[in-house]
């Protein structure tokens, strides 16, 4: 049976790129009849400076926030990564696969190092592909439902599993597929069309959070950074006008249209008739999950005891994978 795994960092509020780029596709997988499985990867998360008090928050609103969004935890197993040690063994199996300049080549540790002093950061930072690699393989996972950005630690996924299974001569880790899809797999920060929209980005202004309010939706969009040019006529005309493209894109991703549907529309109209638009369609379809997020967050409680038998269906699946990991690579097993 074909097994899905993706993940999300609790590391801040999640923004829209994460719910169009994964809440949103997580939920649409439950209806395809195949097993889901996601996670929250707190040990991901503190590869960069948590507040302990913060990371606990954190974590439980991004648990509410994928139940706001349809992940529904009898159909889909949710959890929160450090509640299954087989993540952790697995990831220093990985580890020991995996070679130094694999991890050097992933553009995002370029990115979350770049005009920072790489020697001052976390073993963990760089070492965080080999246990993305691990969250997916020890399940056996094959699909990795992802935005654009993570499409490059999938490919390094495949190619630990293909080292390992290379190696030890096996053929025990099948290979996960990235996949890609919709209108909005890159959404892009709104003071800066190149740069991808992060939980992560220091500027507030760049973002939207799923619990922003009405207002502050309506704000962000307005004061969004977008050449003054009208929306083109036709989708070409979008090629070389990346802060529009986005704005086009996340408004046919949240009324699940194609950009084509939506410049069909808007072609010709200024951003004073298309920016209140797509606040009033993100209001619309945002507003009811973070209401449903605040609802859930009253019961931490809640949370806490679905997070925690999620935790316990993840380790049925996962043990088992891992102690044939361990018995391919030569540990000692009492029987
Ligand atoms: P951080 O800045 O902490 O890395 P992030 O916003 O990149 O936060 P992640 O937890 O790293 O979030 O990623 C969770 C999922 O959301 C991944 O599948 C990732 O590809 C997807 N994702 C993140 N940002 C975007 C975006 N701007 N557009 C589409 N998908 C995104
Ligand atoms: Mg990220």
């Amino acid at each position: 049976k074909p097994r899905v795994f993706s993940g999300i960092q609790p590391s801040g509020n999640l923004t829209l790129g994460n719910y169009l780029g994964a809440l949103k596709r997580f939920a649409e997988k439950q209806d395809e009849g195949i097993e889901t499985i996601y996670c929250l990867v707190d040990l991901h998360a503190i590869t960069l400076w948590q507040e302990p008090e913060a990371l606990k928050r954190q974590t439980r609103e991004a648990a509410a926030a994928f139940i706001a969004s349809g992940v529904d935890p009898s159909r889909s197993v949710l959890f929160n990564q450090s509640q299954v040690s087989a993540h952790a063994e697995m990831g220093w199996l990985l580890n020991c696969v995996a070679r130094m300049g694999w991890m050097n080549r992933m553009t995002q540790w370029k990115d979350k190092t770049q005009g920072k002093n790489a020697e001052q950061q976390s073993l963990g930072l760089f070492a965080y592909p080999a246990l993305m690699a691990a969250d997916i393989l020890v399940y056996h996972a094959t699909m990795v439902p992802v935005g654009e950005d993570q499409k490059q630690h999938v490919e390094l996924t495949r190619d630990i599993a293909a080292k390992f299974n290379h190696d030890y001569k096996t053929d025990f880790f099948p290979m996960p597929e990235p996949l890609i899809e919709g209108t909005a797999t890159r959404v892009m920060s709104l003071r800066d069309g190149t740069k991808k929209m992060s939980k992560s980005d220091p500027s507030d202004a760049s973002r939207i959070n799923l619990t922003d309010d009405a207002d502050t939706i309506a704000k962000k969009f307005r004061k969004a950074v977008t050449d003054p040019a009208p929306l083109p006529e036709s989708l070409e005309g979008l090629a070389e006008r990346p802060e529009a493209r986005n704005l086009v894109n996340i408004y046919a991703a949240l009324s699940n249209r194609n950009a084509e549907a939506v410049i069909a529309e808007f072609g010709g109209q200024g951003w004073g008739t298309f920016k209140p638009a797509l606040a009033d369609l993100a209001v619309s379809k945002l507003e009811p999950i973070s209401s449903e997020m605040s609802r859930l967050m009253n019961d931490p409680a809640e949370i806490d005891r679905i997070l925690g038998a999620g935790a316990e269906q993840a380790r049925a699946i996962a043990q088992p994978i891992l102690e044939g990991a361990l018995d391919i690579m030569g540990m000692v097993r009492a029987r």
